[in-house]
């Protein structure tokens, strides 16, 4: 039997802890790839999976990920995540719930969870009932918009916002958006967001969703085109910007673009890690995904801090650290231009330094 700590996704991690409880049918894997910078933290997700090993590679590679995005975050938080494998049935109970609660409270705060795929706002609340290391719970209705946490969304869509703000400045020599040519696939919670708030500045619009009633009800709110989900990616425009699918950037994605920027949220845009060198090499200016999709979790880290740890908890806060995003940015594509190394490959290794690797 070949060790795990010989496959190719152990990265030094930490603590990669198997959790049994047979009273409740719980199996899960929490996996802490580095506390450097404080607590790790990263979501719950809740699966089927064919077999244990991919449960563990998604358990390896997602906290290793969670350690680059808190880091450039300039979050006082280290990378970690969970994943609890769901049997074929996907049953879900609530002694599951309360068992894993009591698993993350055995770390002593070494593990801050939070929400992710299969993973719900109630199941959370469950969890919490057992352990106070978890962010991302509801906020209080009565604090309103004066308050970190909440719905990640529309922080996560302010963060794009000024990322693809910072591009545009960046590649087209532009201080404004106004009449800049935006194709964006995906308009739920954030790639609706990014659509409003371009769309208060002037820039013209081109949507697109599965839910294609979705799209265009939004197109007409704020006088946009709408383009088929499979016609979006090759949509001739000044800036791309993916709010759907992660993987989409493959060799026949990166072929179809007509664009000098892509810039947005979805997680894990690229579908292997050398599709980042083939965008530099077409001439297109990539925001490495983790770098412009932090607002949501600075928002809910910061409520998390302010809950726990006596932290300022004010809305100002969040904002103050979500306008640090463009200049992360500048940075990364800077020292792209200059080392002929493509942006992707520059913030994870400047998230690497910050932790320490
Ligand atoms: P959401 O479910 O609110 O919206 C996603 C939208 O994409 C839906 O309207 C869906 O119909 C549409 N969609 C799915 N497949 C599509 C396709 N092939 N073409 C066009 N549209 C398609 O999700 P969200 O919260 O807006 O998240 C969007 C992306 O951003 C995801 O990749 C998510 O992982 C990532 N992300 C979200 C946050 C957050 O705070 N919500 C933070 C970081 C990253």
């Amino acid at each position: 039997m070949t060790a795990f700590w010989t496959e190719p996704d152990y990265d030094d991690h930490e603590l990669v802890q198997l959790v049994r409880h047979p009273e409740s049918g719980l199996t899960a894997i929490i996996a802490l790839h580095s506390t450097h910078l404080g607590p790790g933290a990263g979501g719950t997700r809740f699966w089927h999976y064919a077999e244990p090993k991919a449960a563990m590679r998604d358990a390896l590679r997602l906290s290793r990920g969670m350690s680059y995005k808190n880091a450039m975050a300039g979050l006082p938080m280290g990378g970690g995540k969970a994943v609890i494998l769901a049997g074929a049935d996907k049953r879900k109970t609530p002694e599951m719930l309360a068992a894993f609660g009591d698993a993350v409270e055995a770390l002593n705060g070494r593990y801050v969870t939070a929400e992710d795929v299969g993973i719900s706002e109630d199941d959370m609340v469950a969890v919490s009932q057992r352990t106070a290391h978890v962010s991302g719970l509801p906020v209080d209705g009565s604090a309103g918009d004066n308050m970190a946490g909440g719905d990640p969304g529309p922080f996560t869509a302010m963060g794009i916002y000024h990322g693809i703000k910072a591009a545009v400045r960046y590649k087209l020599g532009k201080d404004s958006v106004k009449g800049v040519h935006v194709a964006i696939q995906g308009t739920g919670s954030v790639g609706g967001g990014v659509a409003k708030l371009l769309a208060q500045d002037g820039a013209k619009l081109t949507l697109s969703d599965i839910d294609e009633g979705r799209a265009k009800a939004l197109a007409e709110e704020l006088g946009g085109e709408v383009a088929a989900p499979d016609a979006i990616m090759s949509t001739s425009c000044d800036v791309f910007s993916p709010n759907a699918l992660g993987a989409i950037l493959d060799e026949e994605g990166i072929a179809r673009l007509d664009c000098p920027i892509v810039a947005g949220g979805a997680n894990n845009q690229l579908a292997r890690a050398h599709h980042g060198a083939q965008l530099a090499e077409r001439g297109i200016l990539y925001a490495p995904d983790y770098v412009i999709n932090a607002g949501g979790i600075i928002s809910v880290t910061m409520e998390y801090l302010c809950r726990c740890h006596g932290d300022p908890c004010d809305i100002n806060e969040v904002r103050k650290r979500l306008a640090l995003i463009p200049g992360r940015l500048e940075e990364i594509w800077a020292e792209s231009d200059s080392s002929g190394v493509s942006s992707d490959v520059v913030a994870d290794r400047m998230a690497q330094k910050l932790i320490g690797r």
